[in-house]
């Protein structure tokens, strides 16, 4: 089936979806994004990630490019557009087409906006989480403002880029310090050998993700054990089970950290369990 995106105002085919040459988030990175799960056709915690999109572009004085309903509207009619019923939804908003001059733009340009959508294949979504995947660590490089969704990912990609070609489906960052900080597009957790679940705190160092922000709503009502704290490789590598966290994968089990086995190499009970349990508590709208 042929795709469509939405590309400041229109929906068009994928063919002739294009932005201008002097679109700023092709020129600098000067915008934030979002990607949000769609389930059964219906956005999962939408209200979160366009309170956070509202949050990264207050935080770079861009202006939101339309009204918050309008933009629901959107992203309802290019998931129906591209018939996804389970998959991701992706939105990019940046400072918009000016000439070349890395000062903002006259204040009267309007922010530029895309929203695409596709389909993810659930069911070898689902056999990934029944073998878990492999994560390799990679030195910390980025800026100090990662708690914002920049679209300006080069460390991310040469982060992922290095976990692929070491056979890795995540790299975690890790500090100067030897903590773990997050991965290149999820969150880190681990369950140590007392049962505690163990993440690092969102004030500092990395992305509040949404879907760690419902796992931790989950683990609240379970009762489980939180010790949110950052965690160093050793501690990750003697860990009992860990996992990562997004909207793309939700709960994902690691069962490699540097080629080395975490617990008995398996996805853990623990992990399995929350990616179930994830689902009963997200928003859909
Ligand atoms: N950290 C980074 C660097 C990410 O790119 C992502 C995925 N967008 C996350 C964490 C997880 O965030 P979320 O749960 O909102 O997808």
């Amino acid at each position: 089936m042929s795709r469509v995106a939405y590309v400041n105002g229109r929906y068009l085919p994928f063919a002739q979806a294009m932005v201008h040459v002097e679109d700023r988030g092709y020129q600098f990175s000067d915008g934030v994004y979002e990607v949000c799960e769609v389930r059964g056709g219906r956005l999962a915690d939408e209200r979160r990630h366009l309170e956070r999109l509202r949050r990264s572009l207050r935080e770079l004085r861009i202006a939101m490019p339309m009204p918050l309903a309008a933009l629901e509207v959107v992203l309802r009619e290019t998931v129906r557009r591209n018939r996804v019923r389970d998959g991701l939804v992706y939105i990019q908003v940046n400072r918009g087409v000016a000439r070349r001059d890395h000062a903002f733009p006259p204040p009267d340009t309007p922010p530029s906006i895309v929203v695409t959508a596709r389909s993810l294949n659930t069911a070898a979504a689902e056999k990934t989480a029944a073998e878990g995947i492999a994560v390799v660590t990679v030195p910390e490089n980025r800026w100090d403002r990662v708690d914002i969704k920049s679209i300006a990912l080069l460390p991310n990609v040469l982060a992922k880029q290095a976990a692929r070609e070491q056979g890795a489906k995540e790299a975690w960052f890790v500090d100067k310090d030897g903590y773990v900080t997050e991965g290149s597009s999820s969150n880190a957790w681990i369950v140590n050998r007392n049962g505690k679940v163990v993440t690092r705190p969102a004030e500092h160092g990395i992305l509040r993700g949404i879907t760690r922000t419902v796992l931790l709503d989950v683990l609240k009502e379970q009762g489980l054990d939180l010790d949110e704290r950052p965690f160093t490789v050793e501690e990750a590598q003697a860990a009992r089970e860990a996992f990562v966290t997004s909207a793309s994968q939700t709960v994902m089990p690691v069962v490699r950290l540097d080629g080395r086995p975490i617990g008995n190499g398996a996805p853990g009970l623990l992990a399995s369990a929350l990616r179930r349990e994830f689902r009963r508590h997200s928003e859909l709208t």
